[in-house]
């Protein structure tokens, strides 16, 4: 089995390799710094565990009032999205500027969108692109083969669980806890690899 370490330093390889393989289709792109229409009316931001470990980190390395400020809103967008209510992504800026821009997650570097996007006129991308993110993402599942994915609070609200972390940590796979987790929760946790895949 690879070492974490070595799984997040790969995570960073395969990122650069699909923005390389997409980077002809995205010259035409509308997306600037500033709209956040992905951010604000996305549906679910799946991240895999694995991404959601690079991201713990990142908050623990914020100064306390932050990481406050972040596990609140992280808190405030899960007990949303289980009532089904609309809700932005907690590392949204005032701004509108993403907290996490340069280790944000695959499901938000996949996206851009050639024309201005509103709510008539949702992101339109290549469908090379959209293949290209596909296998990418398979990919990504493939490297966190003893890990989840799902919406990203969901995802950081286990990761905040140290009997989650330390399981999930020694390369444990216990799907029936998380599955009833998910089930209290009334919410959607998937495993990366199904087992016939392992
Ligand atoms: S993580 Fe950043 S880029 Fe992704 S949806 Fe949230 S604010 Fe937007």
């Amino acid at each position: 089995m690879m070492c974490m370490y070595r799984k997040l330093d790969k995570i960073k390889d395969i990122y650069k390799r699909f923005e390389t393989e997409a980077a002809a289709y995205k010259e035409n792109a509308a997306c600037r710094k500033g709209c956040a229409y992905c951010c604000t009316d996305a549906g679910s931001i799946d991240i895999t565990t694995l991404e959601g470990l690079v991201i713990l980190e990142k908050i623990r390395s914020l100064l306390r009032p932050q990481q406050v400020k972040v596990n609140k809103a992280l808190a405030g967008d899960l007990k949303k999205r289980e009532k089904g209510q609309h809700s932005v992504c907690p590392f949204l800026m005032k701004n509108k500027a993403c907290m996490i821009y340069e280790i944000r997650p695959f499901s938000c570097r996949r996206i851009y969108s050639v024309h201005v996007c509103n709510q008539d006129n949702p992101p339109k991308l290549s469908r090379k692109v959209m293949k290209m993110a596909e296998n990418t993402i398979r990919e990504l599942q493939t490297l966190d083969d003893t890990g989840y994915s799902g919406h990203i609070s969901y995802i950081m609200h286990m990761l905040k669980a140290p009997k989650f972390l330390s399981n999930y940590l020694a390369g444990e796979h216990k799907p029936g806890d998380v599955m009833a987790f998910g089930k209290t929760h009334n919410i959607v946790i998937n495993l990366n690899i199904s087992d016939s895949l392992k």
